[in-house]
């Protein structure tokens, strides 16, 4: 599996190098200047962990939770006064973990943010099913939240074993969301989960818009290998076909397609934290993207306080980008959304699309991945699924690695991928 993405590695770089991430790191960060910036927030608390789930998440302890917010605002301050005044960025996403255990201090967390940055496109927040409820959601929008993404994965009763997860209550889900609103209401829903077919998966996604969702997220089940879960991926062909019909289905209904995996109702209704130019993440695992730089901090919430107390910011591995592949990175994440505006490309890096990638376009174009407009590059149906695909090559080449050997060590010397 990894010569697949090795290869394309070394095509779209132009060079053998690997991507190789190392301990060496900045002290400080360098972003004033970067525009389209996102900032991101890791709360790494659940009640009980699920064993398909491959994030940075630990048993929720009430002491544990407050050492780490303590830890988490002064991180904040210290990344803010890295530079002069305030600096504007576009999103601020709280993802977990289970942000909603620490609904009460999150108000705290968005001064801290506040005095230091001015936010132009809201809050997002993502929340456990079991969250949904009216005193919970009236916390987390007074705090400032308009945008909420609520991990479901499946309202499918047959699933909830394999998901480890209980009955998801759908007349109190939908009850809670009538009476608190918010801009964006999204729910994660999972495909090509074992034995899933499209009355299924149609089933999840119509009871999500009826229980009040504007937006979900059809987010394949990736087998990573060092999760508990028992649960095989499904063979490609069947997950294809699952696509392409949720997709058709979709379309009929006149949804918009925002990304690879998200559809909307309404205009406004928005939710990713993955599609920006640069982003800053703040907290256990949390990912920094900036002009020549890849940075992730430690995994682990006990060196991250230690770091902190220390006056260091938490960062464990840094990549230092060539300009090609920092090129990939920002075409990979940019197609992510299913359009690409060469002028921005060309806005970013100082130079056309077409010198640095035009082959590559071309082919693209040549095997129906991708139409072209006006500059635009808009991925086709057949398009956005093999983008899944590769998707899922890369999470389980790169990520499944890097996440595997994170979990284990706070600080790794190094990683090659
Ligand atoms: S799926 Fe959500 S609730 Fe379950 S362990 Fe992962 S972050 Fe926690």
């Amino acid at each position: 599996m990894s010569i697949i993405t090795d290869l394309t590695r070394m095509w779209l770089t132009r060079s053998a190098r690997a991507f190789t991430f190392t301990s060496d790191y900045d002290k400080v960060l360098e972003y004033k200047d970067d525009d389209n910036l996102g900032l991101y927030i890791h709360i790494p608390f659940c009640r009980k962990l699920c064993n398909f789930c491959p994030y940075c998440k630990t048993v929720y302890s009430a002491e544990a939770a407050q050492k780490y917010i303590d830890a988490l605002i002064r991180e904040i301050h210290m990344v803010g006064n890295m530079i002069e005044g305030k600096k504007t960025v576009t999103s601020l996403y709280f993802g977990g973990g289970t942000p909603a255990l620490i609904a009460d201090r999150l108000s705290e967390i968005i001064e801290a943010v506040n005095e230091h940055y001015v936010i132009t496109e809201g809050i997002g927040l993502e929340l456990h099913p079991d969250n949904v409820r009216p005193d919970i959601l009236k916390k987390i929008r007074d705090a400032g939240v308009t945008k909420i993404s609520i991990g479901i994965q499946s309202f499918g009763e047959k699933y909830q074993e394999i998901l480890g997860r209980g009955a998801v209550d759908r007349e109190a889900l939908k009850s809670a969301l009538s009476e608190v609103s918010f801009e964006t209401v999204s729910m994660d829903l999972i495909f090509a989960l074992p034995g899933q077919t499209f009355e299924d998966l149609k089933e999840d996604s119509d009871t999500a818009f009826e229980t009040g969702a504007n937006h979900v997220a059809i987010y394949p089940f990736i087998d990573f290998t060092f999760t508990s879960s028992k649960v095989t991926a499904m063979p490609k062909k069947m997950k294809k076909d699952l696509l392409d019909r949720i997709t058709d289905y979709f379309d009929e209904k006149g949804y918009r397609r925002d990304s690879i995996w998200t559809f909307s109702n309404s205009e406004g209704a928005k939710y990713s934290s993955m599609t920006r130019e640069n982003f800053l993440g703040f907290g256990c695992s949390a990912t920094t993207l900036l002009k020549d730089s890849f940075k992730i901090n430690t995994f682990s919430t006990e060196e991250y306080i230690k770091r902190i107390d220390g006056g260091v910011i938490p960062t464990s591995l840094t990549i230092r980008f060539t300009p090609r592949q920092r090129m990939v990175y920002w075409l990979f994440w940019t197609m992510y959304s299913t359009r690409l505006d060469s002028r921005a490309f060309e806005k970013f890096f100082g130079v056309p699309l077409k010198k640095m990638y035009g082959m590559e376009f071309a082919l693209a174009k040549f095997l129906g991945f991708v139409e072209q407009k006006d500059g635009i590059y808009s991925l086709t149906t057949k398009g956005a699924f093999y983008y899944h695909y590769y998707e899922n090559y890369y999470t389980l080449a790169y990520i499944d690695k890097m996440w595997g050997i994170m979990r284990k060590e706070a600080f790794p010397e190094s990683i090659r991928l």
